[in-house]
Order: C-alpha cells, then sequence, then structure tokens
C-alpha cells in the first residue's frame, strides 16, 4: 500500500514538472527520479528506491550529499543569529573561508592572492575573470579552446566550444581520442602547443595579442579531456613569455578531484587567475576568482552580484575545503582513480561500445560509441573529428 502510494506520488511530481517546467531542461527528462533523501553516494527517489549517484552534481559534492561536517558547519551558522545575507561585507564567516581557502592555493599564487567574491555561479566568476583581465591588460581579445566549456552567460559563452565569436581565437585543445592532428599522444600535444606559438607569433595570423588565455586542466563538459602536463607548461612558458595572463577555470576539477587539490598541481604551473566554484561551497552555491595581486587593477563595482556574501555557501565550502585538506582525500581520489581507470579500461576490450575510458583522479569518463555507426576512421586506437560531450 505503503508503496504504491509513494510511486503514485513521484509519478504525480514528475508529471507537474514536465507539464510546467521549461523545455530546457536536462537531466530531468532523461532521469525520472524524485529525490527524497540524500547522503553520501546514494540518492533515495520519493518511489523508495536507491540510487547510486555518479554524477556528484556535476562536480559539486566533494564529500558527497549531506556529509556531517557540511551539515554541523551550516547549523552552526543559523544557531549562532549571524545574518546570512550580507552582500560584499566581512563577517567571520568569510574570513575563515578566505583563510581556509588561501591555504589549498598553489604555492607562487597563494603569497600573492586577491580573491574577488561573484554572483553564485561558476559562470559569474568566469565572466569576472575575463573583465579582470581585459582591465589589467587594457587588450580585449582572448585565447580559448576547441570544447571548452565555461559557464552559459554571454562572456563565458563566448568562450566556450560552441559559440563563435570574433573577439576569441579558438585554438586545439589536445587529445588523444579525437585528435585534430590525426596523432594523438605527446606529437598531437606538441602540434597543439606549436599551432598557439604560431598563432601568437606570426603577424598575418589575424590574431592580436590577447588580454587572456583561459582554458580548463581537464575539460569536463568537452567529456572528460586531461591537458597533458607538458602540454599546460608549455601554455604556462608561452603565455609568460608574451605577457599574457593565464586563467585556468578549475570550476569542476577542483577540491581534490583530480588527485591533487587543485588540478594544476599536476604539472606545477602557477596560473594567473584562477576560476573557483562547485565544490567550494560544499554543495551550496558560490563562486570566486583568485588572481595575483598586480592584477588587481579594476576600479570598486567592476563586478558585483546581490548573492556574492552567501553566508551559509561560505560555511559548507570552509568545512568541506578543511575536511579535504586534513584527510588527504585528493591523494585517495588519485589512488581510486587509477584503480577505477584500470579495471574500467579492462572491461573495454570486450565491449566494442567503449571507445576510450580516460580520466585523471576520479573525475573520469567513458566514451561510448556505436561500432557499427561511428564511422569516423580509427588512426591506430584514435579517431579523427567528431566531438565527445559531457552534459551539464
Ligand atoms: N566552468 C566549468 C569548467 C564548468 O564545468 C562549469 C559548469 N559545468 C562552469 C564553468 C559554469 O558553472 P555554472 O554552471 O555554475 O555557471
Amino acid at each position: 500500500m505503503r508503496e504504491a502510494a509513494q510511486e503514485a506520488g513521484q509519478e504525480g511530481i514528475l508529471r507537474r514538472q514536465s507539464a510546467r517546467e521549461s523545455a530546457a531542461r536536462t537531466y530531468a527528462r532523461a532521469l525520472p527520479i524524485v529525490p527524497v533523501r540524500a547522503r553520501g553516494m546514494t540518492i533515495e527517489g520519493a518511489d523508495g528506491r536507491r540510487y547510486l549517484d555518479c554524477l556528484s552534481g556535476a562536480g559539486t559534492l566533494a564529500l558527497g550529499h549531506n556529509h556531517p561536517v557540511v551539515l554541523e558547519a551550516i547549523r552552526q551558522v543559523l544557531d549562532s543569529g549571524a545574518p546570512l545575507h550580507v552582500l560584499d561585507l566581512a563577517t567571520p564567516v568569510k574570513d575563515d573561508f578566505t583563510t581556509e581557502l588561501f591555504r589549498t592555493l598553489p604555492p607562487g599564487l597563494a603569497e600573492r592572492a586577491r580573491v574577488q567574491f561573484c554572483g553564485p555561479a561558476g559562470t559569474d566568476a568566469v565572466e569576472a575573470a575575463l573583465k579582470l583581465v581585459r582591465a589589467a591588460t587594457g587588450r580585449d581579445g582572448m585565447l580559448a579552446f576547441t570544447g571548452a566549456y565555461h559557464g552559459m552567460t554571454a562572456g563565458a559563452l563566448e568562450v566556450s566550444g560552441g559559440a563563435p565569436s570574433v573577439r576569441v581565437a579558438r585554438l586545439p585543445y589536445p587529445q588523444d581520442y579525437r585528435c585534430p592532428f590525426g596523432i594523438g599522444g605527446a606529437s598531437g600535444a606538441e602540434l597543439s602547443a606549436r599551432w598557439t606559438e604560431n598563432v601568437l607569433d606570426d603577424t598575418k595570423s589575424g590574431v592580436r595579442t590577447p588580454a587572456g588565455m583561459i582554458l580548463e586542466p581537464v575539460q569536463g563538459e568537452g567529456g572528460v579531456l586531461p591537458a597533458p602536463d607538458g602540454w599546460l607548461r608549455r601554455m604556462r612558458e608561452i603565455t609568460a613569455a608574451r605577457g599574457i595572463p593565464l586563467i585556468v577555470d578549475e570550476v569542476q576539477t577542483g577540491v581534490g578531484r583530480t588527485g591533487a587539490f587543485w588540478a594544476v598541481e599536476h604539472s606545477g604551473i602557477v596560473p594567473d587567475v584562477m576560476v573557483l566554484s562547485k565544490a567550494i561551497g560544499g554543495s551550496l552555491p558560490l563562486a570566486v576568482v583568485v588572481y595575483r595581486d598586480d592584477l588587481d587593477l579594476w576600479p570598486p563595482g567592476s563586478h558585483a552580484g546581490t548573492f556574492r556574501g552567501n553566508q551559509l555557501a561560505m560555511a559548507a565550502g570552509a568545512a568541506t575545503l578543511a575536511y579535504v585538506r586534513e584527510n588527504g582525500l585528493a591523494e585517495r581520489a588519485a589512488t581510486l582513480g587509477a584503480r577505477m581507470l584500470a579495471q574500467l579500461r579492462s572491461l573495454a576490450v570486450d565491449h566494442p561500445c567503449v571507445g576510450e575510458v580516460r580520466g585523471r583522479g576520479l573525475m573520469i569518463g567513458v566514451e561510448l560509441v556505436d561500432p557499427g555507426r561511428d564511422g569516423s576512421p580509427r588512426v591506430g586506437s584514435r579517431r579523427v573529428g567528431g566531438s565527445p560531450r559531457a552534459v551539464n
């Protein structure tokens, strides 16, 4: 009886959702689930079924759902009587968050870091980063990569792979399986780097010295594509030598997910600007841009947002950052990720529908192909052309 009632309740909610919500909704179309409870990696639906959550809020839940330290941090703020909304005023909660965040930053940036609290979404922080480097350099153009995803607001869309823009020069992101040069590996990455160098140095390339370069150390929505460390170091050298600020978008790769606290640590590069969101809010909305102090040349009010002082998110975020750091969860993600990659790759041997298994730490993607229909020619184990895509 109870199960039938639960099932009926769920059906009603799903029916009303599809009647009332927008055609632009995404996951809701494919997953007829009505989550009512969640803990760790498990979500429980209104129908009483339990689901293993492999989405992790698109990279938001570094500690899983409703981790006790996150709940406790939120409760403490609620019980203290602290204001929940303060625009960008200083508070003890924000002070703690900033201290914890700076503690985690890559050496080289940490000592000279400034932080701007942005509107609550990753895309707000991307907008801020683009504005910051434009203000600091007095230049306008931007270098960005094929397959990139930086958000849905106008500026962030411009630097994403899906939207054409006259202000953005698009460069090839290195990848093995669908290498644009058809060779993949270190040689493919080297050609990507040379192309970048050439675009900047050839006075007839049609690209003027830009205000900045923006990249993801592992492309997330682009299909979980980890950039080789050597290529990232080349991007750092190329931009540094030409006075171009390097913006690294760690919205999806941050807080231990790739097996290092920040994904840039794998290559050892120090970006000029880092864009952070998702997991830094401990499951609540929070986004910041962190940058070297000499870039701090924009005037007051250059970037604002009513919800840039979300105290509950800062408390949940500080607790999450501290827990990941103190418990060595990045190292754990590296160990578990290596094991998982190996196991998934061994499965791929017997399943031709698995095109490639790739990733870093626990940020893992399995590219599924239709072996009969996917006509793109293989070059060794690589494919030429086409674009993998994850959907946020
Ligand atoms: N940058 C990256 C790398 C992302 O993966 C995303 C979201 N998937 C964003 C920016 C935008 O974040 P938000 O959806 O919170 O605006």
